[in-house]
């Protein structure tokens, strides 16, 4: 009964995180075309009067607007999926359509948490602690994720964010579990950031971008195991092609076409980290047998 009660409230946790991490991307993307602005580089001028609501919400209380009308949106408007759904995916006030981001990102972490919950590979409640670290690193990886998404950017402040949270589930794990090995843990490193920080290099840029690399610290540091982060690569990796080849097929993509690597990584990280054990147990079993 109470691993039920546990599952239904971390999917109601992370619903209701999934919708702090969507508004957040938005807020993080006026602010990102705001610096732009003012340091004078090229930007959307259409997307920034677009997100002006944002800008002039900083000010005042910080309350979140409909980006159309700038309505202020009640507690009723903010309920995860269920608001979505009563309006069909409609501004209350304008009527115009929200899109399908908002009901996604609550959706993906109503999802991951209880999912983290069941797949947890380490004791608990001994690792209480990490899995609450680990709550606040999935937001983290949601917002630069999506991010990286719609914009093909991994912004600095949660690139470098992320490093400190990995670290600091490092350092947790190793005092609480006990099972980091120093050794892996610079193989995860190499394995990931090392070659991307080599194909970064190689490739001028043009390949993957440096916000990949530091993404990649932060992910490395997080499994602090080189064959979980062999795997992220490997997941990635056919991800990423399931992806482009439909439309590598239907000549829709070019070969030089860019998909971000951020979120394929990122999931490739999530799905190592709490499947990893068992699939490394079922391949030496297959590999001894
Ligand atoms: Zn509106």
């Amino acid at each position: 009964m109470t691993t039920i009660m546990i599952i239904i409230s971390l999917a109601l946790l992370g619903a209701v995180l999934g919708s702090f991490a969507g508004a957040q991307v938005w807020r993080l993307r006026a602010w990102q075309l705001d610096i732009d602005r003012q340091a004078g580089h090229a930007y959307d001028r259409q997307e920034w009067r677009h997100l002006r609501v944002l800008r002039q919400s900083h000010l005042h209380r910080d309350r979140s607007r409909c980006l159309q009308c700038g309505h202020v949106l009640s507690w009723y408007d903010l309920v995860p999926l269920a608001s979505w759904l009563s309006t069909k995916g409609h501004c209350r006030y304008c009527q115009t359509p929200i899109g399908l981001f908002e009901p996604i990102v609550e959706l993906v972490m109503g999802l991951a948490l209880p999912l983290s919950y069941i797949l947890w590979p380490w004791p608990l409640p001994l690792s209480t602690g990490m899995f609450i670290l680990w709550v606040v690193i999935a937001v983290v990886l949601l917002i630069l994720a999506a991010y990286d998404a719609k914009w093909r950017l991994l912004p600095d402040q949660l690139n470098y964010g992320l490093m400190i949270l990995g670290l600091l589930f490092v350092v947790m794990r190793a005092l609480l579990i006990g099972d980091v090995e120093i050794g892996s843990l610079l193989g995860s490193l190499g394995m990931l950031a090392g070659l991307y920080g080599v194909l970064y290099v190689l490739s001028r840029g043009a390949w993957i971008g440096f916000g990949d690399v530091k993404l990649c610290v932060g992910l490395a540091l997080l499994l602090s195991d080189w064959r979980f982060s062999f795997m992220t690569l490997f997941f990635a990796n056919i991800l990423g092609c399931l992806i482009v080849l439909p439309g590598l097929i239907r000549g829709k993509l070019h070969t030089q076409s860019q998909v971000p690597f951020g979120p394929l990584l990122i999931v490739g990280c999530v799905v190592s980290l709490l499947l990893g054990g068992p699939l490394l147990s079922v391949i030496t079993k297959l590999s001894i047998g």
